[in-house]
């Protein structure tokens, strides 16, 4: 493990904090208080990526020929990722298709299907989501029953997906269909394209417990996709959607993130009273801040050693895995500290008048919970690490 770096890395840095300095959005009130699906927060949100796509800093590694950089220096690209988080960037509102979609059509798609839809997903012209859970099928997502008919050139689709997040917005959704009910149940599966504006897509919202509406039902009465929109073989969307699983994920930028939130929590434990004291000074939270401490520099040396993995060339196999299980994990359990912390204060939403922290605290709490379970959830991970990472027998 290389902890050092090089001298162009320091100046790229540089230039990249710069360019942040001048160009991230400054906070808007009147937007942020506004539902976060709101067509001018949408607008927004598109407007920042596409800014910074145009100065080079988004999904630098892909080829040149799909609107990329071209390139392929690891180290640039993690810089970025801190910078971006340091810099209290936005995220960015084009993930999916830049994080899922991107790298699967990079890796499996056909040369048509790379140059029609990568370009825009760098720049935020079209949103993707991603269409795989539904009601009954998450972490069993293989036996998901959406059923998709391939009728001359077209499939027919019929069904229901869930949980699909940001498709009240989306253009598009990469979607994992039935397309042989008589095959086990692994090998019957396809990935398609779907263009969200189809007739037969009706998108309800579902309204989480932070009370914004970040997830929908997604429903499909007879849709038509053209053959085409299939990525890889008929049948094999299952090997097409894992071709991505153990895509590296911004591996130090979501590091950085649970940095910035402890050292946010330990100013929050200076500067609020507990029992006539400050919380900090209470050994019972000082246990809880040392204990969240270690596994906080914990995190950041399995990031460093994933990221010596990734400059060479060694895939990062069930580490990405750990990072998920143990990433999700600690920021819940930071953003409960905090609660404990704030004590009676915690419930204050971000209007009332004696709020910390502009209500924060308790939003986060509520949506990192959500990130546990999104994406496979903390109990998936552990048997995935213990099979595949530990050579441990199967769960049944
Ligand atoms: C914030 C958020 C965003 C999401 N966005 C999307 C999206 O954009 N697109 C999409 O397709 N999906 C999305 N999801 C859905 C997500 O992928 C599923 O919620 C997740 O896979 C779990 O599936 P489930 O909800 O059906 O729970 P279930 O699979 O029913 O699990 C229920 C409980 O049982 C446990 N469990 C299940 N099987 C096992 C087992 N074998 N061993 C031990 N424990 C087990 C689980 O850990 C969980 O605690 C999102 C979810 C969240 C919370």
């Amino acid at each position: 493990m290389d902890l050092a770096y090089s001298k162009e890395d320091e100046a790229f840095r540089k230039t990249v904090r710069t360019w942040l300095k001048t160009n991230v959005p400054k906070k808007d009130k009147t937007l942020s208080d506004l539902p976060p699906n709101d067509p001018q927060r949408i607008q927004r949100a598109k407007d920042w990526q596409r800014r910074l796509y145009e100065a080079g800093y988004v999904a630098l590694g892909w080829p040149k020929a799909y609107g990329g950089q071209g390139d392929t220096d690891i180290m640039r690209q993690t810089i970025v990722n801190e910078e971006l988080v340091l810099a209290r960037a936005p995220g960015l509102i084009g993930a999916s298709g830049l994080t899922m979609l991107g790298p699967t059509l990079l890796q499996v798609g056909s040369e048509e299907q790379k140059r029609r839809y990568l370009p825009k997903v760098l720049t935020a012209e079209e949103i993707w989501c991603q269409g795989y859970s539904e009601p009954g099928s998450g972490s069993d997502l293989a036996s998901l029953r959406t059923k998709a008919e391939l009728v001359g050139d077209e499939f027919i689709v019929n069904g229901q997906k869930v949980w699909t997040s940001g498709a009240q917005f989306s253009d598009w959704m990469f979607c994992l269909v039935r397309t042989d009910p008589d095959a086990p149940k692994h090998r019957g599966i396809s990935y398609i394209l779907i263009d969200m504006k189809t007739p037969g897509i009706t998108v309800r919202p579902l309204v989480q417990m932070t009370g914004d509406a970040g997830f929908n039902e997604v429903f499909f009465e007879d849709v038509r996709v053209p053959r085409e929109n299939l990525v890889g073989e008929l049948n094999q969307g299952w090997l097409v959607a894992n071709a991505t699983l153990f895509h590296e994920r911004n591996m130090l930028g979501s590091t950085t993130r649970t940095q910035l939130m402890l050292q946010n929590l330990i100013r929050l434990a200076r500067s609020h009273s507990r029992y006539g004291q400050p919380a900090a000074e209470d050994p019972t939270i000082r246990q809880q801040l040392a204990d969240l401490t270690t596994r906080v520099e914990a995190m950041k040396y399995h990031s460093f050693r994933q990221l010596t993995d990734a400059t060479k060339g060694r895939k990062p196999g069930i580490g990405a895995m750990v990072n998920k299980l143990v990433g999700t994990e600690l920021n819940h359990d930071i953003c409960a500290l905090a609660l404990e912390i704030m004590n009676s204060y915690a419930p204050l939403n971000r209007r009332a008048s004696h709020v910390i922290d502009n209500g924060i605290w308790p939003y986060e709490f509520m949506f990192t919970l959500g990130l546990i379970i999104g994406g496979g959830t903390s109990q998936i991970q552990k048997n995935i690490i213990s099979e595949r990472g530990l050579g441990m027998p199967k769960s049944r």
